[in-house]
């Protein structure tokens, strides 16, 4: 296997200029647990510097045309498809993911397609009355300074979604990844940054206590933040005193309920993929599988047959299907919560053994026969490559059970009929509720969550429209 560099020369960007720092923070390779690189630890001061940047820069960024806005986020989209190879194996060194198949290189082309996506879109001036007795229009009108907030499950395409449409829309933005993740945001930024001004898109990277000088400042206007609900909470609180924006996409623990008439062995590999990607690290991931008596066992057996053929290992090995766990702190909650539910009488089909001792944070891909209730595996989110199946015995006891979770973010019906599959989806109370799939996402396509899962959506018009703020003119 290639070597590659173990220090990297990263630093914070400000104001179109790299910024050194006198803290580091280590990151770690979750395959071997060698020191990727040093991300830079940045200070109070270095944040309110980003902020003061941003909120410069804002002025004349505002004051462009939307056509020049358009056209920098169709050069982002081309500097992102040119450098895809390089961000991808700094994104599969630090996050572990594989570069192959639903990993690094399927994250990048993400990336580039909602940035050039989100290029094409408008929103337009709405006229809401144009007659003999005046004229009103509504115009949409950007927020200010943004302070984006992402996770280390998928840092580049999260931050893509959050950076584009800010700027689409005439905002500028302080990016803040995770800890966990830092290096290929900060590389992917100043590639960002060199298509625009100075101070339209900053980054600071620092250890999670940074976090809240972006969420608290005056100057911040807008908070978009993905990642747990528990943190969301924070976020929310720590904005009500300056009356912060929020887009909140937050955690999940999302049901896929089959149905007697589906067809086990057709479903098997999608279902597995739906819960897997990422290694189950996918906000939007099948997170609980419910599957009726009279398939159950058929299922579960349609499952371990499919589920044994992945391929786990390093994500740098080109025939790696899924990588480690990022970090040993979601190890140790993946693996607790299958050794409890293991002792509370669910049955290990596949998995759950991790080894005794450990190079990496490698967990087996473990599927969990009668789950229940009760168990925390089933009533948490997980976030991790352990998937608990649950026996039914009537579809309204299900469906009852799928709804009992504080989160919403999504949900699936898997069933031959379809019209019975549409009448089940509409029950699910949940973002986004997926037929015979799950986990799809488009950038045309609304996407977020209801009760603790999320404030707003992305993507799309509608997620566009939160990146402003209604001016009305009434004359
Ligand atoms: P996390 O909440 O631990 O961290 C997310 C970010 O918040 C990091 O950048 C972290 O540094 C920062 N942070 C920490 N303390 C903060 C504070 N007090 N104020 C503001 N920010 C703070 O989440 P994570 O473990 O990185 O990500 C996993 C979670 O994200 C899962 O729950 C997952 O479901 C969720 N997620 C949701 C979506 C979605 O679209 N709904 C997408 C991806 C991930």
């Amino acid at each position: 296997m290639r070597r590659e560099r173990k220090v990297s020369p990263f630093e914070l960007l400000i104001d179109g200029g790299r910024v050194a720092t006198r803290e580091h923070l280590a990151v770690e390779n979750p395959s071997n647990g060698e020191t990727v690189g040093l991300a830079p630890a940045a200070s109070a001061d270095d944040v309110g510097r980003a902020v003061a940047a941003a909120a410069k820069a804002y002025r004349s960024w505002r004051a462009t045309s939307d056509e020049t806005r358009r056209s920098a986020c169709r050069t982002i989209a081309e500097t992102i498809a040119a450098h895809a190879e390089e961000l991808a194996r700094l994104l599969t060194l630090e996050q572990g993911k594989p570069l192959n198949g639903l990993g690094s290189r399927f994250e990048l082309g993400g990336a580039q397609a909602w940035a050039a996506f989100t290029a094409e879109l408008d929103l337009p001036v709405e006229t809401i009355q144009n007659d003999e007795n005046g004229r009103i229009e509504a115009h949409r009108r950007p927020v200010g300074v943004v302070a984006s907030i992402t996770p280390w499950n998928w840092p580049l395409m999260i931050a893509i979604w959050h950076v584009l449409p800010a700027i689409r829309t005439g905002n500028t933005v302080v990016i803040k990844p995770s800890p966990l993740t830092p290096l290929s945001t900060l590389r992917m930024v100043e590639l960002i940054a060199a298509v625009l001004p100075p101070g339209v898109i900053n980054v600071v990277t620092g250890h999670d206590d940074i976090a809240p000088l972006l969420t608290t400042h005056p100057d911040v206007r807008k908070v978009v933040f993905t990642g747990s609900t528990e943190t969301g909470r924070k976020v929310m609180a720590s904005g009500a005193a300056t009356l912060k924006r929020l887009t909140l996409e937050l955690g999940g623990n999302d049901a896929g309920i089959v149905l007697s008439d589906a067809d086990p062995e057709a479903i098997a590999e999608r279902l597995f993929w739906s819960a897997f990607i990422n290694n189950g690290q996918t906000c939007a991931a099948l997170k609980r599988l419910y599957a009726p008596d009279s398939l159950y066992d058929d299922l579960c057996t349609a499952l371990v047959a499919y589920a044994s053929t992945v391929k786990v290992g390093d994500g740098l090995d080109e025939a790696s299907q899924l990588g480690p766990i990022q970090n040993a702190a979601q190890w140790n909650k993946v693996a607790s919560m299958v050794d409890e539910a293991k002792a509370a009488g669910a049955r290990v089909l596949l998995g759950g053994n991790p080894p005794e001792s450990r190079r990496g944070h490698f967990y087996p891909i473990t599927l969990l026969a009668d789950a229940k209730a009760g168990m925390r595996i089933v009533d948490q989110e997980q976030f991790g490559p352990a998937l608990p199946i649950i026996r039914y015995h009537d579809i309204d006891e299900a469906m009852t059970q799928a709804n009992a979770s504080e989160n919403g973010l999504g949900g699936s019906i898997w069933s031959s009929d379809i019209e019975r599959a549409r009448a089940l989806a509409a029950q699910l109370e949940c973002g986004t509720a997926w037929i015979n799939k799950h986990g799809d996402i488009r950038p045309d396509v609304p996407f977020g969550g209801v009760k603790a899962s999320g404030i707003g959506v992305e993507f799309g018009r509608h997620g566009l429209a939160e990146y402003t703020t209604i001016q009305v003119r009434h004359e």
